[in-house]
């Protein structure tokens, strides 16, 4: 592993980057946010080029609402109202999204983490979130780990222990790109496959309304593999309502993902052990200078975000979010490149 800084914070603090490397393959993190700032992968002629959205400094990432490259937790995605309930107590969090909490609020991207542990090809980084931090109950000590492995794997691991019932529900919000981060207008190009026979329906806020949706004979249908850009502009409701492809597909099998470069021929399966996979397509993008000065613009990036369905803490129905006083929360998530 290598490490160099990465630039001076607003509030003083000296960020840095740690690369860890495996055959062609070389992922960068920062100790600001783990966020994950680089991804070198090579395509199908072992021309290696960075396959994720982000900033030449820590800077960039401290001013960023899009959470390109973010580890996010306590919790990702919405919970509705800002609110919910466990063994018998309300929590109230920050209403940072139309009153609704989006990735926690006061999100762990914006912390500064510390590396514990490191070899070649992998780096763990940890942080400590205080009793009430962003509003969620117990005191927890997390940990992410990013791994590259043989061939071709980036291998993300959340851990987390708390000394009281919690929720944790964390995620990687890397914005992909297979063509090249810089070849912006390549994006919606990018052929996605998904296993998902259903998605959670949301409401204008995306607020998930419960029901769980067929993609049967829709534009969110990506059981044949179809470029992103195809339908995306289809007059669905769906669709309409959250500004393109920005919804919860249930994951049933692995890998639930798949994506792929038509031209540079590189391909990301995306295999994990949570219930539910957002994909995002970048619809809100559109103001961040990120890496060698590439303006991002709406949809030159994806997202697939693994995690708990969106709001689950409000519906007991679906697997819950919650992890135990002194249990293990762990999951993970494998993006594996050909
Ligand atoms: C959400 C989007 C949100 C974005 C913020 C995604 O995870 O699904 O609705 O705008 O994060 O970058």
């Amino acid at each position: 592993m290598t490490m160099r800084p990465f630039g001076v914070l607003p509030t003083g603090e000296q960020t840095h980057l740690y690369t860890i490397s495996c055959g062609k393959m070389e992922a960068t993190v920062s100790d600001y946010g783990a966020v994950l700032v680089n991804l070198m992968v090579p395509d199908q002629n072992g021309n290696v080029d960075d396959v994720v959205l982000g900033f030449d400094d820590a800077a960039g990432y401290a001013a960023c609402t899009t959470y390109l490259g973010a580890t996010v937790g306590r919790n990702s995605n919405r919970i509705a109202k800002a609110q919910f309930t466990l063994n018998g107590k309300t929590y109230t969090l920050a209403g940072n999204d139309n009153g609704n909490n989006l990735h926690a609020g006061d999100c762990y991207c914006f912390r500064m983490w510390n590396v514990l542990e490191h070899t070649e090809s992998s780096v763990t980084l940890g942080i400590t979130s205080p009793n009430g931090d962003q509003g969620f109950p117990g005191k927890a000590e997390i940990k992410v780990t990013y791994a590259l492995e043989h061939p071709g794997t980036l291998h993300i691991t959340y851990d987390g222990v708390c000394d009281e019932d919690t929720v944790f529900n964390m995620t990687n919000h890397s914005y992909f790109n297979l063509a090249g981060q810089a070849n912006v207008d390549k994006a919606m190009d990018q052929i996605l496959s998904m296993a998902a026979r259903t998605y959670t329906v949301a409401d204008e806020q995306s607020i998930p309304t419960g029901e769980m949706r067929s993609v049967e004979g829709t534009p969110m249908d990506f059981r044949t593999p179809k470029p992103i850009g195809r339908d995306i502009n289809e007059d669905y409701e769906a669709l309409n309502l959250q500004g393109g492809y920005d919804h919860n597909f249930e994951v049933f099998c692995n890998p639930c993902a798949i994506l792929s470069d038509p031209e540079s021929g590189r391909t990301m399966s995306v295999v994990t052990d949570c219930p539910g996979i957002q994909f995002y397509a970048g619809n809100f993008l559109g103001a961040d200078v990120g890496k060698d000065g590439v303006l991002y613009t709406k949809r030159s990036g994806i997202c697939l975000e693994t995690q708990y369905y969106p709001d689950a803490i409000n519906h007991p129905e679906w697997d819950q979010p919650v992890t135990k006083a002194g249990q293990p929360y762990h999951s993970e998530t494998k993006y594996i490149f050909g």
